[in-house]
């Protein structure tokens, strides 16, 4: 159920309705417009039923109450009433208008590489960097991250350039270490639907980028993101980095109708991965530039320095020399739909 405050709405008077709607049993999620104030009364479905014989239509400052008629309640469009949710990660913002450019390598694998990447990309236009201290890797005797280690060049390459983080968490036990030095905590397609991870991000209250997973529809995409969203966390961003077809000329394919669709289905901020779908260098600048111009609202892209050495994901990464070319371009593209680059 969706308690909508009229404008006039005093503090006192939303506190009244979310002292109601908790004591019927239901979570309250106030979210506050540039306008009005909604709160979200969110439970099961008797919670529900409670709340809407809790007869708050008549309640004072409050102007309707409506159903929310999505499972996906927090994350759907409906529950902002058309309003776009606009993350702002250190200076850095992404989703209504604001485009935000992701760059870093894969994994995070010595000091020199994270350093001189990081510099690169910082010089070339992007607002984050992105680098994995924990990989999911498919074969597990492959190398899979150097975990704490990892983070703290990260942290270093956060201190010499003052670009927000990005990086990846697999397992609970490594929260504390990733939310040293984590500005976004990346969620894997394949931890896309292990809910006890999501809950827990969604505790730590830190923005997440949540991957789509490899056969995941985009409606089991938003209601994983309504598990971040349930606790409290509305720092969300979702990403298509493509999915299982039965086309195998490539490694994934990119989703890019989801992008204008995921819009349509919620307030969040939509961003592509180029580089995990195609698996190709060649093919992430025209996948980039089709992203940004259908719509996105950021793009996550793998930049090595010297991609044939790289222990992870060499073969899609682009190289650091010539980054900036590429964001000049995928700039052009983000402008041509309507969104300005965001810079920290
Ligand atoms: C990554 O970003 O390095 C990664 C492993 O991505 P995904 O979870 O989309 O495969
Ligand atoms: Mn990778």
């Amino acid at each position: 159920m969706m308690i909508v405050m009229q404008e006039t709405a005093t503090a006192e008077e939303i506190e009244a309705v979310v002292s109601r709607v908790e004591r019927a049993g239901a979570h309250a999620h106030r979210s506050e417009g540039a306008r009005v104030t909604v709160i979200g009364a969110i439970g099961d479905v008797e919670q529900d039923a409670c709340v809407a014989d809790l007869g708050l239509e008549g309640q004072p400052g409050v102007d309707r109450v409506v159903p929310i008629l999505k499972p996906y309640k927090l994350a759907s469009a409906q529950f902002r009433h058309g309003e776009r949710s606009i993350l702002d990660i250190a200076g850095a913002k992404v989703g209504g208008g604001h485009f935000a450019l992701i760059a870093g390598p894969c994994t995070v694998e010595s000091r020199d590489q994270v350093l001189s990447t990081a510099h690169a990309v910082r010089e070339g236009g992007a607002a984050m960097f992105r680098g994995g201290a924990y990989k999911p890797r498919t074969s597990p005797y492959s190398f899979q991250g150097l975990g704490v280690e990892g983070l703290k060049l990260l942290a270093e390459a956060k201190l010499q350039t003052g670009l927000p983080i990005v990086t990846e968490l697999m397992d609970m036990r490594d929260i504390d270490a990733v939310l040293e030095v984590a500005d976004v905590i990346q969620i894997g397609a394949r931890n896309m639907q292990n809910y006890p991870l999501l809950s827990e991000v969604g505790r730590s209250g830190r923005p997440a980028l949540l991957k789509r997973g490899l056969s995941a529809r985009l409606d089991e995409l938003l209601m994983a993101a309504e598990y971040i969203l349930k606790e409290g966390n509305s720092d969300v961003m979702l990403c298509e980095r493509g999915i299982r077809t039965f086309e195998s000329s490539y490694r994934f394919t990119l989703d890019l109708m989801a992008i204008p669709v995921l819009k349509e289905m919620t307030h969040l901020p939509v961003i592509v991965d180029p580089s995990h779908a195609a698996g190709r260098r060649d093919l992430v600048a025209p996948l980039s530039l089709a992203a940004a111009a259908a719509g996105a609202d950021g793009i996550i892209v793998e930049v090595h320095p010297r991609p044939d050495e790289a222990i992870c994901d060499g073969p899609q990464a682009l190289e650091a020399d010539g980054f900036a070319e590429y964001a000049t371009a995928v700039r052009s593209a983000a402008e041509l739909a309507g969104r300005a680059l965001s810079a920290v």
